[in-house]
């Protein structure tokens, strides 16, 4: 104890580096760049929830049953066989976000892939997996940016469960529209069959770990899953970093818009659905 407190003492002296998120000064020797105040700020998402797609319930009187379902998977809605996401999208976490979209961070993705991790293995048995898919960006988008952030997810996540990463499994051949804001449908339209199987990669009865960093509406996922399914794919599991909850309201939605405009980089998630 005391000799870890020495080793922070003297690790925020000689890497007085600062939080990337609120700017204080790390104390600790940690991993990532985010302070544990910021990190206190990350809202874990757990039950009740739609067994299927993860969705958070308000209630427990809503979840009704042991596995209960939500109102669009009761009825088979999406294509994937499972979604779970590590914590609600708040501001804390999509600044974290942020870091590891456009500044690279790879160490938060190491981060990020053992929170993801940790779901995978609570539950070992439904979510055991053949292979580690990133959802992938438009080769426009790639090229530009340099690297695509659920790679940076997917990589460290494969690693740690022992499964290999197939990160040019899937293709986006359908770019995101011009457009920087999309409605919900608008959204839904812009993935519908954006998505295919590269021809020469194989996914007969495999079950696939698909990542991303936010689910939004889900139709991302949806797509994606599709597209894995027709090529053979036996069963999907989803896993995102973040999770967005009300779409429309709150502060984080003002922030996100605005570091959109910012930024003038439009993007297919979760910044202007
Ligand atoms: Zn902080
Ligand atoms: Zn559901």
């Amino acid at each position: 104890m005391i000799l870890k407190t020495a080793l922070d003492g003297l690790a925020s002296v000689l890497f007085a580096a600062p939080c990337r998120i609120c700017g204080h000064t790390l104390t600790s020797a940690s991993r990532i760049p985010i302070c544990e105040n910021c990190l206190a700020e990350f809202e874990r998402i757990v039950d009740p929830m739609c067994h299927c797609c993860g969705r958070p319930f308000v209630s427990v009187a809503v979840a009704e049953g042991r596995q209960p379902l939500c109102r669009l998977c009761r009825v088979n809605f999406y294509a994937f066989d499972r979604a779970r996401s590590f914590a609600t999208y708040n501001d804390a976490l999509s600044e974290a976000i942020v870091l590891l979209k456009y500044e690279q961070v790879t160490r938060l993705g190491t981060w990020f892939a053992d929170r993801l991790a940790e779901i995978v293995l609570r539950e070992s048995d439904e979510w055991r997996a053949d292979i580690v898919v990133p959802v992938p960006l438009h080769p426009e988008r790639r090229r530009e940016r340099g690297y695509n952030q659920a790679e940076l997810i997917a990589r460290p996540l494969a690693k740690r469960l022992r499964l290999r990463l197939e990160s040019q499994l899937l293709v986006r051949t359908k770019p995101r529209p011009a457009q920087l804001v999309l409605s919900r449908t608008e959204h839904w339209k812009s993935v519908r069959g954006a998505y295919a199987t590269h021809k020469s990669c194989k996914v007969d009865n495999l079950r696939v770990l698909l990542i991303d960093d936010v689910l939004t509406t889900g139709a991302t996922l949806d797509a994606c899953a599709r597209a894995l399914k027709k090529a053979g794919a036996s069963v999907i599991l989803g896993l995102t970093v973040g999770r967005v909850r009300s779409w429309d309201s709150g502060p984080a939605a003002a922030t996100r818009r605005l570091k959109a405009d910012i930024s003038g980089e439009p993007d297919e998630r979760p910044q202007h659905q």
